[in-house]
C-alpha cells in the first residue's frame, strides 16, 4: 500500500506558490491566443523548480510550451491551461461587480485553477520523485486557447503528446468527479460568399446577393438535421449578413459547427456542408469560400485511470468549506435565482467511459494519442454552469485557493501511482486500445497551425470547454447569466 503522506506534504509546501500563480493568471485574464503573461508566469514557476522549457510555440500557437523533468520510462504528461473568457471580468464579490483592474475578461471557467492545480501537482510530483529516487520523465504541457478549441488539438497534430504513457488533466466545476465520458468530435467551418452589390431599389437585377446564398445554405443545413444521428449536433451563427437594407449585399459569412460521435461521422457531414456551400453559391450566382477553423476529436474515457483518480479524490474531497465560503456561494446562488445549496459537500457518482455527452473538448486529441484522465472538482457553487460572473468571483478568492490545493494533491497522488505502478499503466493502455479500437491518432485539422486569433469571431458562442460535457451528464446544462 503506497503511503501518500510524502506527496501530500510536497503540495502543502508549495500551497502559497500555487495560489500566487492562480491569482496572477486570474488577474491577467487573457483570452485564447493572447495569454502571453499567463503562459510566461506559469512556465517561469516550472523553470524555478528545475523543469526545462522547450517547444515554445508548438502547434503554431505562440503561447504553448512543453516543460520536462527526468529521463527514461515511464513518461507521464500533465496538461495546463490558462485562457480566460471575454465579458466575464468580476471582482471577488458575490454580486455582479466589475473587476477593480477594469479588465472585462474573466476566469469564468476557472482555467487559472487548471493552471495552478496542474503545475502544483507537477512540482510536488517532481520533488517527491527526486527525493525518493523514482525514475521516469514528467512532461507538462502549456495548452493555449482551450475555449476556442484550438489548443491541444493543434499541439497533438504537431506530435506534442507522442511517447507519453499516460496523461492527466483537471477542471474545476460545481461538483466532484472524474472526466470519464465519451464526448463529441467537432469541426468549425467559416463559410463566406462573395456576390455583386447593387442599389436594391434602382437596379437590383444587377446584383447577386451573398445573403441569399447564406439563406439557401442554412435551409439545406437545417434539412440535413433529419438525417443526423441522435448524438450529432449542428449550430450556426450568422457573422455577416449585409450592411444596409437598400443595398444588395455582396458579402455574407456564417460560422457553422458540426458535432458527431466519431471523426468518420464528422468528416462525412463536414463534406456534406461543403457541398451545400457550393450549391448555395451556384443557385445564387455567387462564389463560396469554406475555411476549416478547427477540428477536434471525441474524448475517449479510460476506466482504470478514472477509478484510480476517483479513489484519490475520495480521500481529499469534499472540501470542508468554511461558513464564510458557504455564505459566499449561497449569496451567488441567491443573486442568480437558484436554490441556495452552497458548495458541493459530497463526491458525485463516478461516470463510466460509455456515457455519451453532446459537448466537445480539445482534450479529445490528447485522449486519442495517449490514455488520459481528468479530475473535476468543486470550485464554484452547486447548480451553476460555467462561463458565469459568479464562477470568476469564486476562482479569485479562498474557494478557489482551497480547491486548487486539494485538487493538486489528488492529481499528484494519481501521478505518483503512474510512476510506481506499472500495472496501472498496462491496464490504462489496454483500455485505451479498446476505446480507440486500435485506430491510430489522426487529426481532424487540415492546417498545421490554426488561423490567427483575429480570424476567429469573438462571440461568446464559439467559447466552449470540456467541462460542459461533464456537467451535462449531471444535468447541469442551463447557462444562466
Ligand atoms: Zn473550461
Amino acid at each position: 500500500m503506497t503511503d501518500y503522506t510524502g506527496i501530500d506534504n510536497e503540495v502543502t509546501a508549495i500551497a502559497d506558490e500555487i495560489w500566487d500563480l492562480a491569482r496572477h493568471v486570474w488577474e491577467f485574464a487573457e483570452i485564447g491566443f493572447t495569454e502571453t503573461h499567463s503562459s510566461a508566469y506559469a512556465a517561469a514557476l516550472l523553470e524555478k523548480y528545475g523543469f526545462k522549457i522547450s517547444d515554445r510555440g508548438i502547434g503554431g500557437l505562440d503561447t504553448s510550451w512543453i516543460a520536462t523533468w527526468g529521463k527514461g520510462k515511464p513518461t507521464i504528461g500533465i496538461l495546463v491551461e490558462y485562457d480566460a473568457l471575454p465579458g466575464l471580468g468580476n471582482d471577488t464579490q458575490p454580486t455582479r461587480t466589475p473587476a477593480p483592474s477594469g479588465n472585462t475578461n474573466g476566469h469564468g471557467c476557472g482555467h487559472n485553477l487548471i493552471c495552478s492545480t496542474s503545475i502544483g501537482a507537477a512540482i510536488a510530483l517532481k520533488t517527491h520523485l527526486e527525493k525518493n529516487k523514482i525514475h521516469g520523465t514528467l512532461k507538462v504541457f502549456g495548452c493555449p486557447a482551450e475555449e476556442k478549441m484550438t489548443g491541444k488539438n493543434y499541439m497533438a497534430q504537431a506530435g506534442a503528446f507522442k511517447g507519453l504513457d499516460a496523461c492527466l488533466h483537471n477542471h474545476p466545476g460545481p461538483l466532484n468527479t472524474v472526466w470519464n465520458f465519451h464526448s463529441t468530435a467537432m469541426v468549425d467551418l467559416i463559410v463566406e460568399w462573395n456576390g455583386t452589390t447593387a442599389h436594391a431599389g434602382v437596379s437590383p437585377w444587377l446584383g447577386r446577393s451573398a445573403v441569399h446564398a447564406a439563406e439557401v445554405f442554412l435551409v439545406a443545413a437545417n434539412m440535413m438535421r433529419e438525417q443526423m444521428l441522435p448524438t450529432a449536433r449542428l449550430h450556426y451563427q450568422i457573422l455577416d449578413g449585409g450592411v444596409a437594407v437598400n443595398v444588395i449585399p455582396d458579402y455574407a459569412r456564417v460560422l457553422v459547427r458540426y458535432r458527431g460521435p466519431s471523426a468518420e461521422n464528422v468528416t462525412q457531414y463536414k463534406n456534406w456542408l461543403i457541398d451545400m456551400a457550393k450549391g448555395a453559391a451556384l443557385s445564387t450566382q455567387t462564389k463560396e469560400t469554406v475555411t476549416l477553423i478547427t477540428g477536434t476529436l471525441d474524448v475517449v474515457g479510460n476506466d482504470p485511470l478514472a477509478k484510480n483518480m476517483y479513489g484519490h479524490m475520495e480521500r481529499y474531497f469534499p472540501i470542508d468549506w468554511t461558513d464564510d465560503e458557504q455564505a459566499f456561494a449561497k449569496a451567488i446562488q441567491k443573486e442568480m435565482g437558484l436554490e441556495e445549496k452552497g458548495m458541493a459537500d459530497a463526491m458525485a457518482g463516478m461516470p463510466t467511459s460509455k456515457v455519451e455527452v453532446g459537448g466537445s473538448s480539445d482534450v479529445g486529441d490528447v485522449s486519442w494519442s495517449v490514455p488520459t484522465m481528468g479530475a473535476v472538482y468543486a470550485a464554484w457553487p452547486q447548480g451553476i454552469s460555467p462561463h458565469q460572473w459568479g464562477c470568476t468571483a469564486c476562482h479569485g478568492m479562498s474557494i478557489g485557493h482551497r480547491a486548487t490545493v486539494q485538487a493538486a494533491q489528488s492529481m499528484a497522488a494519481s501521478g505518483l501511482d503512474l510512476f510506481t505502478q506499472p500495472e496501472l499503466i498496462e491496464a490504462a493502455q489496454e483500455d485505451f486500445k479498446k476505446q480507440t479500437k486500435g485506430q491510430p491518432y489522426k487529426s481532424l485539422n487540415e492546417l498545421p497551425k490554426p488561423p490567427g486569433g483575429e480570424m476567429l469571431p469573438d462571440e461568446r458562442d464559439r467559447y466552449e470547454c470540456c467541462i460542459h460535457g461533464a456537467l451535462e451528464h449531471f444535468g447541469i446544462t442551463d447557462a444562466k447569466t
